[in-house]
C-alpha cells in the first residue's frame, strides 16, 4: 500500500526527540498532516517542534496515552490514516529507578492507545479501513544482549532484560496480538540506538558532548566497551515513514545503520571532535572517567537490517563519522537549548545504580 500525499498522521511522543525530528519531516518534505499527542514529560521539547508550530497542517495537543477517554476523544474526533506511536519512557538508567511508570506508559498506555485505535478503526468506511496503519515504533533492547557475534533480525526470539526493554517488549507482543485477535493493521519498527539534534541529555552522545563542551569528568560505565549499533535519527524517521506508509501488515521490520561502536570508541571521538572544533586547554580525551557499570548492563546489540533494505528500499544517508560530526556541531552552535536543560530538567547526575 503506498499513500496518497495528503493523508493525517496522529504521531504520539512526537515532542520527544525522535517523534519531534518526524514531525519537521512529516512537516517539510511531505503533504501530510500531523496531530501530535504528547504529554510533555520531562524528555519533551516543544522547541524541537517551533519550525512546525505555525503551519497549518500541525496540531499539538498535550494528553496522556493512558487516558482512555481522552485518547478515544482525539482519535475519533482527528479522524487519522495513520498512528505512529512513539510515546514511551525512553531512558534504560531512569527505568532501573523507577520502573512504575515505564509500565504506565509504555504497557498501559500502548493498551488504551492499541483499543481507543481498535474502536475507531472497526467503524471505518471499508477503503479507509483497509488502508489504516497502527506503526508501533520499539528498539532493539527487546531481544536482549549479544555475544561478540550474530545480529538481531526480524525472526530474533525476545529476551529483554532491563525495566525499559521488558516494558517495550510487552508492548510489542500487545501490538502484535491486536493484529492476530482483532485484524488491527499494525506494523512494527524495532531500531537500534539514535543520535542526533535534540536528543535529552542523559543519553550517551548528548551528555558526553555537553560535558566534553564544559570540560566536565566524561563518566563511561565499567570499561566502555558495550557495543551499540549507531543509527542517525532522520535516517530513522526516514525508515519510519517508510515503514507506516509501505511496511507488510502484521510484520516487523528491524532498523538499523551497520554502525557498531564500542561506548568508549564513541566517547573518544566526541572528543576528538569537540577539541577540533572547540580548542581547550585539556586534551578532553583526559576527562574520561571509567564509573560503576549499569546494572544488567546488555554486551551488544547489532541489527541486520536486510529486510527494511530489500523491501522498502531504505538505505542510511548518514555515516556514523558524518553524522557524529554534525550532532556534535548542533550541540556546540544550541548551548542556550542545552543550558536550559541542564538548568531546570537535568544537571547531569548519575542516574540507574540500583542500592
Ligand atoms: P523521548 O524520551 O525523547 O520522547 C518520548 C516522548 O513521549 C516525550 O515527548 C514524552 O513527553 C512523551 N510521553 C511519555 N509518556 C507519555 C504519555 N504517557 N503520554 C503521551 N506522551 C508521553 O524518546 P525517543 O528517544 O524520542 O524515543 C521515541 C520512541 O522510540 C520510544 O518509543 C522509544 O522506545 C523508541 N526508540 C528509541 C530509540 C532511541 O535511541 N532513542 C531507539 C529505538 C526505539
Amino acid at each position: 500500500m503506498t499513500l496518497a500525499n495528503d493523508k493525517k498522521f496522529l504521531v504520539t511522543g512526537g515532542a520527544g526527540f525522535i517523534g519531534s525530528t518526524l514531525v519537521r519531516l512529516l512537516i517539510s518534505k511531505t503533504n501530510h498532516s500531523v496531530l501530535v499527542v504528547d504529554k510533555l514529560t520531562y524528555a519533551a521539547n516543544l522547541d524541537a517542534l517551533e519550525l512546525v508550530a505555525d503551519q497549518p497542517r500541525y496540531t499539538f495537543v498535550q494528553a496522556d496515552i493512558a487516558d482512555a477517554s481522552k485518547v478515544s476523544d482525539l482519535i475519533e474526533s482527528y479522524a487519522p490514516d495513520v498512528i505512529i506511536h512513539l510515546a514511551a519512557e525512553s531512558h534504560v538508567d531512569r527505568s532501573i529507578d523507577g520502573p512504575a511508570d515505564f509500565m504506565q506508559t509504555n504497557v498501559m498506555g500502548t493498551f488504551t492507545l492499541l483499543q481507543a485505535a481498535l474502536g475507531y478503526w472497526k467503524k471505518l468506511p471499508g477503503a479507509r479501513q483497509e488502508a489504516f496503519r497502527f506503526h508501533h515504533v520499539s528498539t532493539d533492547e527487546v531481544f536482549g544482549s549479544l555475544g561478540e557475534t550474530g545480529l538481531f533480525t526480524e525472526a530474533t526470539a525476545y529476551n529483554p532484560r532491563s525495566p525499559y526493554s521488558a516494558s517495550k517488549a510487552a508492548s510489542d507482543h500487545l501490538v502484535n496480538a491486536w493484529y492476530h485477535t482483532y485484524g488491527l493493521p499494525v506494523v512494527t519498527s524495532n531500531c537500534s540506538n539514535n543520535y542526533g539534534a535534540y536528543q535529552f541529555p542523559e543519553k550517551l552522545i548528548p551528555l558526553m558532548t555537553i560535558n566534553a563542551l564544559e570540560c566536565r569528568a566524561l563518566p563511561v560505565y565499567g570499561k566502555g566497551t558495550n557495543i551499540r549499533d549507531w543509527l542517525h535519527v532522520e535516517d530513522h524517521v526516514r525508515a519510519l515513514l517508510l515503514v507506516a506508509t509501505q511496511g507488510r501488515v502484521g510484520t516487523t521490520y528491524c532498523v538499523g545503520g551497520l554502525s557498531e561502536k564500542s561506548n568508549i570508541d564513541v566517547v573518544q571521538e566526541i572528543c576528538a571532535i569537540v577539541d577540533q572544533l572547540v580548542p581547550a586547554e585539556c586534551p578532553r580525551a583526559s576527562l574520561i572517567t571509567f564509573v560503576k557499570d549499569r546494572p544488567g548492563h546488555d554486551l551488544r546489540y547489532a541489527i541486520d537490517p536486510s529486510k527494511i533494505v530489500t523491501e522498502l528500499g531504505w538505505r542510511p544517508q548518514e555515516t556514523f563519522e558524518s553524522g557524529l560530526r554534525k550532532t556534535v556541531q548542533w550541540y556546540v552552535d544550541n548551548n542556550a537549548w542545552w543550558n536550559r536543560v541542564r538548568q531546570r530538567i537535568y544537571g547531569g547526575e548519575r542516574l540507574g545504580l540500583t542500592a
